[in-house]
């Protein structure tokens, strides 16, 4: 190979693509007869009909064109003759990070609709991986690696957190169950251990406790590790396959260490696929347990009479959201469909479903890059429209990821609708039984100012943040209305009156800071009480530091449900007696 003028970070691609070339990989990059049936497939061309380079044999042409220029014989003989093509700058580098996580999903649609078996997903992971190997890549990929390498989860939730979170949760479910009810952390030889994504222990804590109570109810003998907890694996999107390998391995020695019979995979479609299918080539491991996802342990649950359910409890209409790496690249169709028609009254169907379902957009780890927001909101009209023509009231899937990108959508495209997992249907349809003495133990809830009658602004330009902020203050009571940047929280507040507004200091356009300040040198809106709520604790000092009356209140994220009321109520209720 010649390296002539060619960067430094350009010839480490092209020496580790030859290290990657296997059967499956040479396959793909062979087998393409430019044929386009695979074109329309695509979310991204459907929504952008008149630009070429989003269609998935242009956007594999981009990777084709090196790999026949240094490893295939046509391609070093007669270049011109195969538009084979080198790759030479760190321009061209971003060039292909631009298509290889900013113009796909890796959702794979258009790999099922080929004739000859191209699997594009598969050369577009591996391509990521390449430039990831040599530091191009979007920074939000960067930073969720990092914590997934170094904190040992994607979310960086501290094990303190994690801890806490399943103590209170705990707590919950022995008030509402009995003393023997529970969540227990590191019990060896169990029948089952439960591995979760972070973003329930950060977000969704509600997932935790319906599939605790489920667990319960159904009488398992179950635990929760304490370590090595996180099921996701940022190496599916990123194309590493060390770090695929790294956290695989942590969560397999913990479920060995503990000696558990099974691992039980919650809802989450990456999750899923990269524990179960993938983990252990990465890992290179046997792994000597069974692997299951939560789905077909609840489905198995009511079918063996463990757990009763009343349907009637779940009376809205919904409909099912099958996630790209459940259904197209595991299989998993049926049971979620089996389970909801078990626990829900009024089932739906999207069309196309299944292996011809649509990417919720959110896939492929394009909830973290933040750049290419725009693209994927346009490229969700499709998904909107198949959500839209269903006319349910409320979307189930089961995916974390897939709840962020629909969730995201829905607020985009003005949809009514809700998004829920299948634990949160199952728990909710769950007959308890023998409900046990409450423990003396039991917490008395801290209410000591109900939210009704309160309107909230809350402004947040991270979908599941905003989503969560809200769910907990609208479920106590109080009137919200979202803001996902600053120009438009700025509008609202112009428009309408509210008692308070939470507010996120790092968002793109006009950050918070801009609009604190704003607003408290604008004399009609200067008493509206704020409670910032950042994420970047460096941040701080830039808005106690401006020569304005400071917030009401500052909260540094992950922010817990708990810890937000308490703060809310606080600061509603100091301006309550003042007034
Ligand atoms: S359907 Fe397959 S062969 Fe046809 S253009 Fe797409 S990738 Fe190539
Ligand atoms: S994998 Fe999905 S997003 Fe990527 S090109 Fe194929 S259909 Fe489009």
């Amino acid at each position: 190979m010649s390296v002539g003028t060619r960067s430094h970070k350009a010839a480490k691609v092209l020496e580790r693509m030859g290290t990657k070339l296997n059967r499956q990989m040479v396959g793909s990059l062979a087998a393409c007869v430019h044929c386009g049936m695979c074109t329309d497939a695509c979310h991204y061309v459907l929504t952008n009909p008149d630009d070429p380079t989003y269609a998935p044999a242009y956007k594999a042409d981009l990777v084709r064109k090196i790999f026949k220029r240094h490893f295939d014989w046509t391609g070093r003989v007669l270049p011109w003759w195969v538009r084979a093509k080198s790759v030479f700058t760190d321009e061209e580098l971003e060039e292909l990070k631009d298509t290889a996580f900013g113009k796909c999903t890796n959702c794979r649609r258009c790999s099922v609709n080929c004739p000859m078996g191209v699997d594009f997903a598969v050369v577009n992971r591996m391509m990521r991986g390449l430039l990831v190997s040599v530091g191009v890549m979007p920074e939000g990929v960067a930073v969720v690696s990092k914590d997934q390498w170094e904190i040992g989860n994607q979310m960086g939730v501290l094990k303190e957190d994690y801890l806490e979170t399943l103590e209170w949760l705990s707590e919950e479910l022995q008030s509402e169950l009995g003393a023997e009810a529970g969540i227990p952390i590191d019990k060896p030889d169990c029948d089952v251990v439960y591995a979760i994504n972070p973003r329930e222990v950060k977000y969704d804590p509600r997932t935790i406790s319906d599939a605790a109570k489920i667990f319960c109810l159904a009488g398992e003998k179950w635990t929760m590790p304490s370590e090595g907890w996180d099921m996701t694996n940022f190496g599916l999107f990123s194309g590493d396959d060390d770090l695929g390998g790294a956290v695989a391995r942590r969560l397999y020695e913990k479920v060995t260490e503990l000696r558990g019979r099974k691992l039980v995979i919650s809802e989450c479609g990456h999750g899923y696929r990269s524990t179960r299918c993938e983990g252990p080539n990465w890992a290179g491991m046997d792994v000597p347990f069974e692997m299951e996802s939560s789905v077909i342990t609840m489905l198995r649950y009511i079918r063996e009479g463990r757990i009763k359910v009343d349907r009637a409890r779940n009376t809205d209409a919904v409909t099912f959201h099958d996630s790209c790496n459940n259904a197209r690249s595991c299989g998993l169709t049926e049971e979620p469909r089996e389970l909801i028609n078990l626990v829900a009254t009024d089932f739906r169907e999207m069309y196309p479903n299944r292996a011809e379902n649509y990417c919720c957009t959110g896939g492929g780890g394009a909830m973290s890059m933040s750049e290419y927001t725009p693209r994927r909101l346009k490229s969700a009209r499709v998904k909107a429209d198949q959500l839209a023509a269903t006319g349910a009231r409320i979307v189930v899937t089961s995916c974390h990821n897939c709840v962020d990108g629909l969730t995201d959508l829905i607020r985009h495209y003005h949809l009514d609708m809700k998004v829920t997992q299948l634990v949160n249907l199952v728990a909710r349809a769950a007959v308890v039984e023998l409900k046990v003495a409450v423990p003396a133990v039991a917490k008395v809830p801290a209410v000591a100012l109900p939210l009704e009658g309160y309107r909230i602004l809350v402004v947040d330009d991270e979908a599941d943040v905003l989503a969560f902020l809200s769910a907990v203050l609208s479920d106590n009571g109080a009137t919200v209305v979202e803001a996902s940047d600053g120009d438009q929280a700025l509008d609202l507040l112009k428009k309408e009156r509210f008692d308070l507004m939470t507010l996120d200091l790092s968002m793109p356009g006009k950050d918070g800071g801009v609009v604190f300040e704003a607003l408290r040198r604008d004399p009609a809106l200067a008493a509206l009480r704020v409670c910032v709520i950042s994420g970047r604790p460096e941040l701080r000092r830039l808005i106690y530091e401006r020569p304005v009356t400071p917030p009401e209140g500052y909260l540094d994220k992950p922010v817990s449900d708990e810890t937000l009321l308490l703060n809310v109520r606080r600061i509603l209720e100091t301006e309550h007696r003042a007034s």
